[in-house]
């Protein structure tokens, strides 16, 4: 007889939520996790970040708050207040993700390496468990990528980033992607000093016109762009570390941030004695999230590469595929991962946000015959209002005026990313008839979609026949 009917390898974003599912469900759940519980998001990425983040921006409001009338100075940066907020924001969203709040749902929490020790059996912590149905939610780390000279320089990533005791005097940032990028301002806001090396350009996978309203903020704020510059190797140095780029250019550091991607956690996992199938992306599922190679066994969050797709390393991702693989293994109902809605959104000020496909990708994909609708948010009330009337919405719709991507740079367009999730793949009718309330920023998505309409509605037909019915009584 099975010990168990589900077992749960990590207890991040992923392994919670489907461990928390079956539960729910009756069933008996084992849960294994060898760090902290919570996994990355709660404690090195999402949530330390966006706690970094805040402290950062009422900096940066701080400074330009003269703009409004009000004047404070240049801000003073107490470092060690900073990180207590940034400890505190994790003790405060700890309590949902710990081992006391599932044991009371009736999980059996491990606090232990498992690893597969046959199709049906995992061990962790001297025991074997024998399960119906497992799920590999071992999560992603940051990639340490094979440059010379790294092995002999201390080096950051997400993982000690956040409790970095002291405050870093110039933070060089190999990686110009969402991390990076939210790193590097957060950093520069707090008084740092800041350099990205980034091999291609920043933000080289959002829309090109997202990206060039980032670009100049990033720059008012400080950070140094090293655009298509490659790291050639890198030194000790008695202030830190220098990098020596393949152009010859070196930049001197204090610290070195690595955020160059994220690469599956495949190791102490036992795959092969489980008869797991991975690759370099990670475990090679169905896009039901099953094991293409052990039926008993499903993949959830970043460590999933669903085949077609692959992996998307996301909180909000975590939680669908938990969705998908409770409708998949729980209750046996067809189920297939899908991203054609997909949100992400870079925290930066101002923020990218991508629903769905960009432009570029929608065209790579042979969806050449696009109308592109776009609203400056230059004209948005509530924006001028605030000081801060910049940035874009940008529509990608079908010939029917079905949305099919949205791409948003502006302050806190984050915010938008839902309403446009929900407009994937309808009619822009929708959105165009909406009563939103006034002002908000929202309103210039509105108007993006109505940018559909309006041609059509101001034409010569309509028009005359406008211009006929002004004799109806
Ligand atoms: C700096 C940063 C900022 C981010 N910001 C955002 C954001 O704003 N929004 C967003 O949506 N996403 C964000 N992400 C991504 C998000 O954090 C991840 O997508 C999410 O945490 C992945 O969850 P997971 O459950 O797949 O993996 P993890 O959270 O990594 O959890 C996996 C767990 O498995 C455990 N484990 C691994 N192997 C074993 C084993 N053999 N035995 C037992 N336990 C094991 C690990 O210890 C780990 O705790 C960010 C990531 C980073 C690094």
């Amino acid at each position: 007889m099975p010990d168990v009917d589900v077992a749960v390898i990590g207890a991040g974003a992923a392994g919670l939520s489907v461990a928390a599912i079956s539960a729910g469900l009756g069933l008996k759940v084992a849960l294994f996790e060898r760090g902290e519980m919570g996994g990355d998001c709660l404690n090195y990425g999402c949530v330390p970040s966006k706690a970094l983040l805040a402290a950062a921006h009422a900096a940066a409001e701080a400074r330009r708050a003269h703009r409004f009338g009000v004047r404070v100075g240049e801000p003073q940066i107490d470092w060690a207040g900073v990180r207590a907020h940034v400890a505190g924001a994790i003790a405060a969203i700890a309590p949902n993700d710990s081992a006391e709040r599932f044991r009371g749902m009736g999980v059996d929490v491990v606090r232990a390496t498992a690893r597969f020790v046959a199709r049906d059996t995992i061990e962790a912590g001297g025991r074997r468990y024998r399960f119906r149905r497992a799920v590999v939610a071992a999560g992603s780390a940051a990639i340490v990528p094979p440059i010379p000279g790294l092995q002999e320089v201390p080096f950051l990533t997400n993982e000690t980033l956040f409790s970095l005791p002291e405050k870093p005097g110039h933070l060089v940032i190999i990686g110009g992607g969402p991390i990076g990028l939210e790193m590097a301002q957060a950093h520069a806001r707090l008084g740092c000093r800041v350099s990205v090396v980034e091999a291609l350009s920043i933000a080289a996978r959002e829309d090109a016109e997202c990206v060039a309203g980032l670009r100049p903020a990033l720059l008012a704020d400080g950070v140094a762009l090293h655009e298509g510059a490659r790291v050639a190797r890198v030194e000790p140095d008695v202030q830190g570390v220098t990098l020596v780029l393949e152009d010859g250019g070196r930049i001197t550091g204090t610290h070195l941030l690595l955020a160059v991607g994220r690469a599956p956690r495949l190791d102490a996992l036992g795959l092969e004695a489980g008869g797991v199938a991975f690759g370099p992306r990670g475990v090679a599922t169905t896009l039901a999230l099953r094991s293409v190679s052990n039926r008993r066994v499903w993949a959830a969050g970043d460590i999933a590469d669903p085949v077609g797709l692959g992996p998307r390393a996301f909180t909000h991702v975590c939680s669908q595929h938990a969705g998908i693989i409770a409708r998949s293994m729980l209750f046996r109902l067809p189920a297939r991962v899908s991203y054609d809605a997909l949100p992400r959104v870079t925290y930066t000020d101002p923020e990218i946000a991508q629903i769905g496909p960009t432009e570029a990708e929608l065209r790579a994909a042979g969806r050449t015959a696009l109308t592109i609708l776009r609203w400056p948010l230059a004209e948005n009330d509530r924006l001028v209002a605030e000081g801060r009337a910049e940035g874009l919405v940008k529509l990608m719709v079908d010939a029917k005026g079905r949305l099919l991507g949205a791409s948003l740079v502006g302050p806190g367009v984050g915010n938008m990313a839902g309403m446009f999730a929900l407009m994937i793949g309808r009619r822009l009718s929708a959105l165009a008839g909406a009563v939103l309330p006034y002002p908000t920023a929202q309103e210039a998505g509105k108007r993006a979609a109505s940018e559909f309409y309006t041609p059509k509605l101001l034409s010569a037909p309509v028009k005359r026949i406008v211009g006929l019915l002004k004799y109806l009584p």
